[in-house]
C-alpha cells in the first residue's frame, strides 16, 4: 500500500466547494476525505458545522460503483473545552477511519480571524497551546494531532520564539499524542501556504526525541488541486530526521507506509 493524502476537504465542509468526483478522477488506490466537524463555529457565526453522515454514506456507495478506488470515511474534528461531550455523543453513532483532532477556535473566536492580529501574540499562542494539552486530556478520540501550528499561522511566530517560550508545553503536548499513539501531522497549508516549514523543522526533532515515531502528511485540501500538496518537501524534512514511514488509519487498524519520493 503507497500512503494517500489524509487530510482533505470536500463540499460537506462549511468551507469547500469541491467534489469527490475531481479527486477520484486522478485514478487513486485509497482515497479519505475528512470533511470539518466544528460546534458552534465562530467562523460560521456560531453555526454548528457538522458534515451529513448519510449524505457521505450514500455518496461514497455511489462513488464505490464509478471507481475501483477503495473508499474510506474520515473526519476532521475541532475540539473546544466543554464540547467534548456532545462531539463524543456525534461519533458514538457514527464509524470512521480516521479521525483527525484540530484546535482551531476557543469558543469566542477562531485562530484564524482577523481579530487574532490585535492580539498580543504570545499570549494567543499560550491560550492555543493550553488549550491543546488540555483536549489530548479530555478528549479521549482523534488518530492524528492535526496542523500543531494552526493557531501560530497568522503570528509570525520563530522557531527561535517558540522553542524560547513553549518547549515545555509542546513537550508536554507531544507526549500526550505519543501515549495515545497519534500520528504527528506534517500539514501543507501550514508548511506551504502559511510558510510555517521553520516550525516544522524545530518540532519534528523534539517530536522524535520524546519518542514519537508516527507521522502523517495531510495537504489539507479545500480543492483537488491541492491534494498532495507539499508532500516532497514534507517528506524530505522527515528523511532528514531518519524518519522512513508513514503510518495511515483505517477503522481499529494501523498501518505503516512507504514514505513517499514525490
Ligand atoms: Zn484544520
Ligand atoms: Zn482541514
Amino acid at each position: 500500500m503507497n500512503y494517500y493524502d489524509q487530510h482533505l476537504h470536500t463540499y460537506l465542509s462549511f468551507d469547500s466547494t469541491e467534489t469527490f468526483e475531481n479527486y477520484l478522477d486522478k485514478g487513486l488506490e485509497i482515497f479519505v476525505s475528512t470533511d470539518h466537524f466544528d460546534l458552534k463555529n465562530p467562523y460560521t457565526n456560531f453555526n454548528d458545522d457538522v458534515p451529513d453522515y448519510e449524505e457521505y454514506t450514500k455518496k461514497l456507495a455511489e462513488l464505490s460503483t464509478k471507481y475501483e478506488t477503495k473508499l474510506l470515511k474520515g473526519i476532521e474534528i475541532g475540539v473546544v473545552p466543554g464540547q467534548e461531550a456532545a462531539i463524543m455523543d456525534f461519533l458514538s453513532q457514527r464509524e470512521y477511519d480516521v479521525k483527525i483532532m484540530s484546535i482551531h477556535q476557543n469558543g469566542k473566536f477562531d485562530y484564524m480571524d482577523p481579530i487574532v492580529k490585535t492580539k498580543p501574540k504570545l499570549e494567543v499562542a499560550k491560550e492555543y497551546f493550553e488549550q491543546m494539552a488540555q483536549v489530548l486530556d479530555s478528549f479521549p478520540e482523534g488518530n492524528i494531532l492535526a496542523h500543531f501550528d494552526y493557531g501560530l499561522r497568522q503570528l509570525e511566530l520563530s522557531p527561535k520564539e517558540l522553542e524560547e517560550n513553549f518547549e515545555p508545553i509542546l513537550t508536554e503536548i507531544f507526549k500526550k499524542a505519543i501515549d495515545r499513539q497519534m500520528g504527528f501531522e506534517l500539514n501543507a497549508k501550514s508548511f506551504v501556504k502559511y510558510n510555517n516549514a521553520e516550525l516544522y523543522r524545530y518540532a519534528v526533532p523534539l517530536y522524535i526525541s520524546l519518542g514519537g515515531e508516527l507521522f502523517t502528511l495531510g495537504s489539507d485540501a479545500h480543492v483537488a488541486e491541492d491534494y498532495r500538496l507539499g508532500f516532497s518537501e514534507m517528506a524530505d524534512l522527515l528523511r532528514a530526521n531518519q524518519v522512513k514511514e508513514l503510518v495511515v488509519f483505517q477503522g481499529k487498524d494501523k498501518f505503516m507506509t512507504e514514505l513517499p519520493t514525490a
